[in-house]
């Protein structure tokens, strides 16, 4: 859920007062009570909003009561526990996991791999009992299995399977997965009071499109790429740093109680009714058979919705229903007898691999397509398949020529596995990266330790849009007006297409833009001529930019803006930076070789050269004046600070506060580390905030700042 974020909202008047007099009320007399009414309150919202789907309250008085809550925590720090929701979005960084022994062995499960199979599991059932008994069939998650531990209605610790005996402790990740209650109610909905201490166990799971989504940002970022979603959970569970886990959208379904008498249920059935009434997280497909031909049924429907869903299933799970009976059975060294998982018929085909093309994302990274003759796998068609990169072809060994076996599980991304030796072409060829990009046709280039192979040229057509709006963007060049619609429609009619095509525009041509839409007569409507000479103001003034937002923008991979900066300081002439050599470029702060190699080849590269040299000889500064004198000792020499959040009272940018902490001689840096001196906290303060807490770095807010600016004097910690 994107909506629940910890920006400030801009109250709107109704809502302000049904949320911040009380607040206010509370506040003033015993903070310590609000804090805990605010988490109930939370939590309670939580719980209807992730495990029920059905919210109460809009997402505006949920941020409202979230940011509260966090401003209350950060005037009280003795307030802040572990368990409040504020710590879901966590920056810790743990040690690597802990082993965790399970007090009850995890078990996994036996597999029926037909129908048959499933039918003489049943048929052992009424061996045993002497009749059929009622089971309970659930939807096999295709994720990780988890357990929590609750002691006095909190979560204590978060476990994995591992080998069944010991998992590792992934607690602090786990509180990042929000269908997570980090406190019960004392007591159900069913009005049942909770046990002192239990452990409920699941499975947290990836929905397929975050899945597809992390997959498709990593194939265009050169990152890891996940097989498929089970895999995304298991490894966005396992990050050492939570943040990232916080990022990833896991969820969970519970299942399971790992000691069934720590509850009053005595079937599975009622089980899962305790577990939803706690406020877990319970999925609701399931049936309580009495018959196989129920059981088959039940069965064949997941076979076929199975595509609907919205998280992956590999299967079936069918369990005995009554507890007593779950004992009488018993189980085998490795999974109960008194369940089955009946796993779904691989979804796999084979078809030929026609051909295998070369796509350029955004940013320049090169994909290699498996281009096939289409094939229907899992009800849908596959005529195409990623192969990541030029490894993973060279470690599938596919060939063009080649049958290949192609998987597609649900509607989640097709995946080529790999050929069938036998039915290989004597001429098939191993695949070759091209030299040369396919779309603009520079030379491609990998860097050392990075999968991806890269085209880095500024004219490539297959990046344009995005190189256009980040030149024109605020940390960049600053071209006031210049966003996504306008760059698009101005590539589209040929008009620029690269950064130095920006300063040959004049308003009047720009008046007539033709932006794509039509007005209620038919006419096309146009971007007209006060848009227009917005725009070409914009555009002059932000030739007189500092060489450093020319660096930034100009997007040379690696090149932040603070790597931009340490550069244009070094080298404070766009000339001069390219008659550095790599040995000199390396020298630079927070440089090193390897962005060294990659700033040197980028500025050597004849494509970006023609287009600096166009910018150039169009009046974009390319060199900073230096200032002869030094200034002498400065205030905040030698100190390091880090903005976060965002500055309300003063109006002012985190840039433009960065610049006046550099002119007082401090360096201003993105991350928090020992070394930072000081965070300064605006308002709705991140995960920089809690880190500068876990790290004992001094925290200034916004008043302090400015006294800070004002005086130069470091106020009183
Ligand atoms: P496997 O990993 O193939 O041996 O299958 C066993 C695993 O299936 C268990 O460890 C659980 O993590 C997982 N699983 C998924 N859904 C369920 C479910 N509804 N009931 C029990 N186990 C499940």
């Amino acid at each position: 859920m994107t909506q629940h974020t910890d920006q400030t909202v801009t109250p709107e008047p109704e809502q302000q007062s049904l949320f911040n007099e009380q607040a206010m009320a509370a506040t003033a007399s015993d903070p310590a009570a609000r804090v805990e009414e605010l988490r109930r309150l939370i939590e309670h919202h939580t719980y209807l909003y992730y495990a029920k789907d059905a919210p109460e309250i809009s997402d505006f008085a949920y941020d409202s009561l979230m940011r509260e809550l966090r401003e209350l925590e950060h005037q009280h720090p003795e307030l802040v526990d572990p368990s409040s929701p504020t710590q879901r979005v966590g920056g810790y960084v743990g040690d690597q996991f802990a082993a965790v022994r399970h007090e009850q062995r995890m078990y996994s499960l036996d597999n029926a791999m037909d129908l048959n199979e499933l039918d003489e599991w049943l048929g052992r059932l009424e061996e045993f009992f002497g009749r059929m008994v009622p089971v309970v069939c659930e939807l096999k998650i295709d994720g990780s299995s988890i357990a929590l531990t609750y002691e006095d209605g909190r979560l204590v610790r978060a476990a994995t399977r591992g080998d069944g005996t010991t998992g590792e402790d992934v607690t602090v990740n786990m509180r990042t997965v929000k269908d997570v209650p980090l406190r019960l109610r004392e007591q159900g909905r069913d009005g049942v009071v909770r046990p002192g201490a239990f452990e409920v166990r699941g499975e947290v799971y990836m929905p397929k499109k975050s899945f597809d989504f992390l997959n498709r940002a990593a194939e265009a970022n050169g990152g890891k790429v996940f097989a498929n979603p089970r895999n995304a959970a298991a490894g966005s569970l396992r990050q050492k740093d939570a943040a990232v886990t916080a990022k990833r959208d896991l969820s969970t379904f519970l299942y399971a109680i790992a000691d069934q008498n720590a509850i009053a249920a005595e079937t599975q059935w009622d089980m899962l009714q305790w577990l939803s009434e706690s406020g877990f997280h319970t999925n609701p497909d399931i049936r309580r058979c009495t018959t196989a031909a129920e059981v088959h049924e039940f069965c064949q429907q997941a076979l076929e919705n199975r595509g609907n869903l919205p998280y992956e299933i590999d299967g079936v799970v069918v369990k005995v229903d009554s507890f007593a009976q779950q004992a009488a059975m018993g189980f085998t060294a490795r999974a109960p007898r008194w369940a089955i998982a009946f796993k779904f018929p691989p979804e796999e085909k084979t078809t030929l691999l026609r051909d295998i093309t070369v796509q350029v994302g955004r940013t320049g990274a090169l994909t290699p397509v498996a281009e096939l003759v289409p094939v229907v796998v899992a009800g849908s068609t596959v005529a195409r398949a990623t192969l990541h990169n030029l490894d993973e072809v060279h470690r599938k060994d596919v060939r063009v020529g080649d049958t290949v076996i192609v998987r597609k599980a649900g509607d989640v991304i097709p995946e080529v596995l790999g050929p069938i030796a036998e039915l290989r072409p004597a001429d098939a060829e191993p695949w070759q990266m091209p030299a040369e990009c396919p779309s603009c046709g520079s030379p491609v280039i990998r860097e050392e330790g990075e999968a991806k192979h890269h085209c880095i040229s500024i004219e490539c057509p297959a990046q344009a849009q995005e190189r256009l709006v980040h030149w024109a963007s605020r940390g960049a060049l600053d071209i006031d007006g210049m966003g996504d619609e306008i760059v698009g429609r101005l590539l589209e009619t040929g008009r620029v297409t690269d950064v130095a095509d920006y300063y040959t525009l004049d308003a009047v041509e720009l008046s007539m833009l033709d932006m794509g839409r039509v007005n209620k007569d038919g006419e096309p409507i146009r971007l007209g001529q006060k848009t227009a000479q917005k725009l070409v103001d914009a555009i002059q003034a932000s030739k007189e930019r500092p060489l450093a937002r020319v660096l930034f923008g100009i997007g040379m991979r690696h090149v932040g803006k603070t790597m931009a900066e340490a550069l244009a300081a070094a080298f404070p002439s766009v000339d001069q930076l390219r008659a550095a050599t790599e040995e000199q470029l390396a020298q630079v702060d927070g440089v090193g070789p390897k962005i060294a190699r990659s700033v040197w080849v980028f500025l050597h590269t004849p494509a970006n050269v023609e287009v600096l040299e166009r910018l150039a000889a169009r009046g974009v500064r390319m060199a900073d004046d230096v200032v002869a004198v030094d200034a002498g000792p400065q205030p905040l020499d030698g100190l390091a600070f880090v903005l976060t959040g965002s500055l309300v009272e003063s109006g002012m940018t985190r840039d433009e506060a960065g610049a006046a902490l550099k002119a007082l001689g401090a360096k201003v840096t993105g991350s928090v580390s020992k070394k930072t001196s000081y965070v300064v906290a605006g308002e709705a303060a991140g995960s920089k905030y809690d880190k500068a807490l876990k790290l004992g770095v001094p925290v200034l807010d916004e008043s302090q700042l400015m006294t800070l600016l004002e005086t130069g004097q470091l106020p009183e910690l």
